[in-house]
């Protein structure tokens, strides 16, 4: 069993490819005799997200917790179920959920793992577009944003797993939408496959609250924020009364050993800005309801879904440290298996 491991807890900076190794084990293909309750698991796609940088610290403040350094890490996957002693769970079943980092898993008393019904669209899907990273997206957007049809909306970090449908939703709404992303290949993206308004490569920009002038002259309504720090700041100049901010997450202060201050909030005050923090897995009821909005978008052609693979686990510490230089272009994900 070819396993990612943590070698230690990370302190400081980026972590780099070689705070983690790839190793071998072996094991059993089938849960142990005397174990009830328990899945194992062939490992077919790993999704690499930005959380899981925190998972590699010693933390007790972050909303997810920290992996153990010798073990593999752990994180979103679609997998097969090649074992079962559980009563929900049959040999044969693929399901998608938060798996290890490795070709196999064994899992005690699984929960959090959603059965994947809808076999005919890409499997890989359930990392994305019909996972944790859609449902973020989906939950961000319409529980949180408040949106309506004519809102100017811009999303940040646009091209990546959740922009790239934040995006594509605020359209289908009808909102004027623009997105900000890190090269001109993403920015081609944004306007020529999702459909967004316009976009601007921000690393190009070296005065973002101008930037943002001249596209939303007239102010954002909703800003969905994955990006944090000075992106913030020059938004907070940029709201609309009554405007509204989803706080996804801040993926340029993750590495910082000393996040930047915001200082623009007195703006909140001045536009009546509703700043909403929130964690996908709080809404995880409303998956359901998710799938059946956006199965039909996608074979209608209405949403599409860019993805960026990496082959085998030993590609994935590279693509996990890559989602913090951009060197992913959509959902990054990692192939264990085909099958
Ligand atoms: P992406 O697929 O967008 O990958 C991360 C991207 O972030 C990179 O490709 C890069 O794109 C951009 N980025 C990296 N560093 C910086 C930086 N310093 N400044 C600006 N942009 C940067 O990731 P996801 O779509 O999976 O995640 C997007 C955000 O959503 C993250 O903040 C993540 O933590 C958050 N999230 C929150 C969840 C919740 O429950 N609240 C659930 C899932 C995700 P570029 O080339 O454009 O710079």
């Amino acid at each position: 069993n070819k396993q990612v491991i943590l070698k230690n807890y990370v302190t400081g900076g980026l972590p780099k490819e070689s705070d983690m190794e790839v190793t071998e084990i072996s094991i059993q293909l089938k849960v142990p005799e005397g174990i009830k309750d328990a899945i194992l698991l062939k490992n077919l796609y790993l999704s690499c997200d930005p959380s899981m940088i925190d998972s590699m610290r010693k933390f007790e403040t972050s909303y997810v917790p920290s992996f153990e350094p010798g073990s593999p890490l752990s994180g979103y996957g679609v997998a097969k179920v090649l074992d079962s002693t559980h009563p929900d769970y049959k040999k044969g079943d693929f399901i998608w959920g938060i798996t290890g980092w490795e070709e196999y898993s064994l899992i005690k008393a699984p929960n959090q793992f959603f059965k994947i019904q809808h076999m005919d669209v890409p499997l890989t899907y359930y990392i994305g577009l019909l996972g944790m990273p859609g449902m973020t997206a989906y939950a961000g957007f319409y529980e949180v944003c408040s949106p309506k049809k004519g809102d100017y909306v811009y999303v940040s970090a646009a091209s990546g797993a959740v922009g790239q449908l934040v995006g594509q939703f605020a359209k289908l709404l009808g909102c004027y939408v623009v997105g900000s992303a890190g090269s001109e290949e993403k920015v081609e993206l944004l306007k020529n496959k999702f459909g967004f308004d316009a976009a601007f490569n921000y690393k190009e920009e070296p005065d973002l609250n101008a930037v943002l002038k001249r596209y939303f002259p007239e102010g954002i309504d909703i800003y969905f924020e994955n990006v944090g720090g000075k992106m913030l700041d020059a938004v907070l100049l940029n709201m609309r009364i009554h405007g509204r901010i989803a706080a996804c997450g801040m993926i340029s202060q993750y590495n910082l050993d000393h996040p930047e201050g915001v200082h623009n909030l007195m703006h909140v005050v001045l536009k009546r800005v509703r700043i909403e923090g929130f964690v996908v897995t709080d809404f995880y009821h409303l998956y359901p309801q998710f799938l059946e909005m956006v199965i039909p978008q996608i074979k209608e052609g209405k949403i599409t879904y860019v993805e960026d693979t990496a082959e085998g686990l030993e590609a994935a510490p590279a693509a996990l440290i890559g989602l913090f230089t951009g060197r992913n272009v959509g959902k990054q994900l990692i192939v264990v298996s085909h099958d």
